[in-house]
């Protein structure tokens, strides 16, 4: 049996459920040993459950991005178990309350925002700083940004949430900044859009799977090391900005 430290270590956030989950599935089933980030502990044990189930190498990672410490806490413990982090997924994202008009541009609620900015781009923020010291002893390290195409200026797809829209295109900015930031290194960073899923998301009405929404992510997050960097790609390619 192979010991955790030759096998590769990835973390999802948000790996409980819906496309996160599908990700680590996806990985597990390549060989990954897989992190299971998730903010409920039993939601995470539950998810760890069903991927050892499954034949996955996986261990729980509690992680809730919108916390510093739960943040530092979850590297902390990558770092005891595996010693470094190979694929970081950020994959945990919400849409944010829409009742009101809160996401109307015209009526817009910045407390609903303020609340999808802190886990849609400054939890991205938040791990991957946190992660990256482990990602630099990888040999390979891969960083995969969750975005959506519901963040590009244009194809503007999707109803008017002047929230979650929003926040994706930042994400997009963001992950074009560590590409450029991380060029010189082995560290290859970009987005991915996992098209119309069936999760919790979309209440269940979308026409994907989450494992094929989880299939880009997995290309990216294994791609090899001349592989595009600072991208947004979707199964059918490149989607514009
Ligand atoms: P789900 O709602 O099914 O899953 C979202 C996951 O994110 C859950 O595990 C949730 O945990 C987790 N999460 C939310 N907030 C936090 C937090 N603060 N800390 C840690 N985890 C958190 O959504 P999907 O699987 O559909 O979406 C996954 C990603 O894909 C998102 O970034 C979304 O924006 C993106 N996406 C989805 C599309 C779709 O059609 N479904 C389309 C385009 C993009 P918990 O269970 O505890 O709430």
């Amino acid at each position: 049996m192979k010991r955790v430290n030759d096998k590769k270590i990835a973390l999802v956030t948000g790996a409980n459920k819906g496309i996160g989950f599908a990700i680590a599935q996806g990985l597990g089933a390549i060989g990954f040993t897989v992190a299971v980030g998730a903010r409920d502990v039993v939601r995470r044990d539950e998810a760890v459950e069903r991927l050892h189930a499954a034949d996955v190498d996986a261990f729980g990672v509690t992680v809730d991005v919108t916390s510093d410490d739960s943040v530092a806490a979850a590297a902390a413990t990558i770092e005891r178990t595996a010693g470094r982090l190979d694929v970081l997924v950020n994959n945990a994202g919400i849409a944010g309350r829409t009742d009101r008009g809160a996401q109307d541009p015209t009526t817009l609620d910045l407390d609903v925002v303020r609340t999808v900015l802190e886990t849609n781009v400054f939890g991205v923020v938040r791990v991957t700083n946190a992660m990256l010291p482990l990602l630099r002893r990888a040999d390979s390290p891969r960083i995969v940004n969750m975005s959506s195409n519901m963040g590009s200026l244009t194809l503007q797809t999707g109803p008017i949430l002047a929230a979650y829209a929003p926040s994706k295109s930042m994400l997009n900015s963001v992950t074009a900044q560590y590409a450029r930031r991380l060029a010189d290194t082995n560290v290859i960073v970009n987005a991915a859009c996992p098209g119309y899923v069936a999760t919790d998301f979309t209440g269940f009405n979308a026409p994907r799977t989450p494992e094929q929404g989880a299939a880009i992510a997995i290309r990216l997050a294994t791609l090899p090391d001349d592989g595009p960097r600072g991208g947004f790609f979707d199964d059918e390619g490149v989607v514009p900005w």
